[in-house]
């Protein structure tokens, strides 16, 4: 019997995260620290807020985090994929060439992140709409959660997180390399 789990591997290992969150998270939260605010309404514990389970997926990357969305607008996750970049973890993005560009995206805050390196899809007729991400190549982020603030609070939206899924996350891995050389490296600039 033993024989027959090591040929199949371990179990994938998967969650569901489901949005709008009630309220974005505390900013002292997100930082492990005490919150003194009296009267704070942001959110403060993580078995409430899908927002801070994802960030914690991401805050769990040691070695690559590749992101392909359609668009980035959400501050906490902009900074958790900064985050990551400035503790060594290489990172690549993949989005929209038109959303890159419109007013509140965080793409070109990215753009000049050391570390962090972006491409865009240079489509005008197709949107680059994934909404995927892969963590240490071993763990898929993925649903209709777009990386928005509105998404976070406004919208309807779901996010399953897979690990110890190897047939599923390569076939991830390898679309994100297909779009990768095909995306060309990033106009965006500051
Ligand atoms: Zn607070």
């Amino acid at each position: 019997m033993g024989a027959c789990l090591s040929i199949a591997g371990p179990l994938p290992q998967q969650r569901a995260l489901f949005f709008p969150d009630r309220a974005m998270p505390c900013r002292q939260a997100l930082k492990g620290q005490p919150c003194r605010r009296k009267h704070c309404t942001y959110e403060h514990d993580a078995s409430r807020s899908s927002l801070m389970q994802l960030l914690a997926v991401i805050g769990d990357a040691t070695t690559t985090l590749d992101v392909c969305v359609f668009t980035i607008t959400c501050n906490e996750l902009a900074d958790a994929i900064i985050a990551a970049a400035k503790r060594k973890v290489r990172v690549r993005v993949i989005t929209d060439d038109i959303q890159a560009t419109s007013q509140g995206s965080d793409v070109s805050e990215l753009a000049r992140t050391p570390g962090v390196t972006l491409r865009t899809d240079h489509q005008k007729e197709a949107h680059m709409h994934h909404k995927f991400a892969l963590v240490d190549g071993t763990t898929l982020v993925n649903g209709s959660f777009n990386w928005t603030r509105a998404a976070v609070l406004t919208n309807y939206e779901n996010v399953a997180i897979t690990s110890g899924a190897p047939g599923l996350i390569g076939e991830y891995t390898r679309e994100f390399e297909r779009l990768w050389r095909a995306g060309s490296d990033s106009k965006i600039r500051p």
